[in-house]
């Protein structure tokens, strides 16, 4: 018993790490976001609701200035008030914004957007086993193993997502009739954002794989489902 209860230790730790966090993310966003009201918008998202058989999908403006989407784990899709203005000037298309709602409740459906609270919480915790197991056996390079281990299961399956995530989101958009085109104009678009600001990328592009993987990803897509049909 007392050899494993380090180990529960840790369990719990993550458990409860991964309460607090998922409590402030929640305070985070209800104190600093509204719903979306914008009849375009409402548009395109009526058409995932209606191809998804939803009535409708809650789509709430984050107020901070960094172009990025997110999914919370209760479902809710929120987009920052900095991505809303860029589609209000004109830079991004209602259909390409379409697309980052799209790969977001794609991080809904397949249960990313909750395992990363887990992930946020659980790799300390992770860590914190892995490093008293491998120890018994590795004394003092136990710690490097665990912490490459742990940094590099957290990194594949972040990008795992990534690519399951846009791949929900090419299936939707095509069944909703609005094409795989603005999912791929828009990582063009962003990673042209890139260039022209000398390397800063906008947080979108930078929690996600290399864009042009992700169009190449997406054309192997494409052309899969016209041999197919
Ligand atoms: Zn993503």
């Amino acid at each position: 018993m007392l050899r494993i209860t380090p180990i529960l230790l840790a369990v719990l730790y993550a458990i409860v790490m991964y309460r607090i966090s998922i409590w402030r993310t929640n305070r985070e966003l209800d104190a600093r976001s509204t719903e979306l009201a914008d009849p375009q918008l409402k548009r395109m998202t009526d058409r995932l609701a209606a191809s998804l058989d939803l009535a409708r999908i809650p789509v709430y403006i984050y107020e901070i200035d960094p172009v990025n989407g997110l999914a919370a784990p209760d479902g809710r899709i929120f987009i920052t008030r900095g991505f809303y203005r860029k589609f209000k000037n004109g830079e991004v298309t209602a259909e390409e914004m379409a697309s980052v709602i799209a790969h977001e409740l794609g991080h809904v459906a397949l249960g990313h957007a909750r395992r990363r609270m887990i992930d946020f919480s659980g790799q300390n915790a992770l860590r914190t086993a892995l490093i008293i197991l491998l120890s018994r056996f590795v004394p003092l390079i136990g710690v490097w193993i665990a912490n490459g281990l742990t940094a590099l299961l957290a990194s594949r399956l972040s990008r795992a997502d990534e690519y399951e995530a846009d791949e929900y989101a090419a299936a939707l958009l095509t069944k909703a009739g609005i094409g795989v085109g603005p999912q791929k104009s828009l990582f063009q678009k962003l990673e042209d954002l890139t260039q022209q600001r000398a390397g800063v990328t906008p947080a979108w592009l930078m929690s996600h794989p290399k864009t042009q993987e992700r169009i190449q990803a997406l054309e192997a897509l494409e052309r899969r489902w016209e041999s197919t049909s």
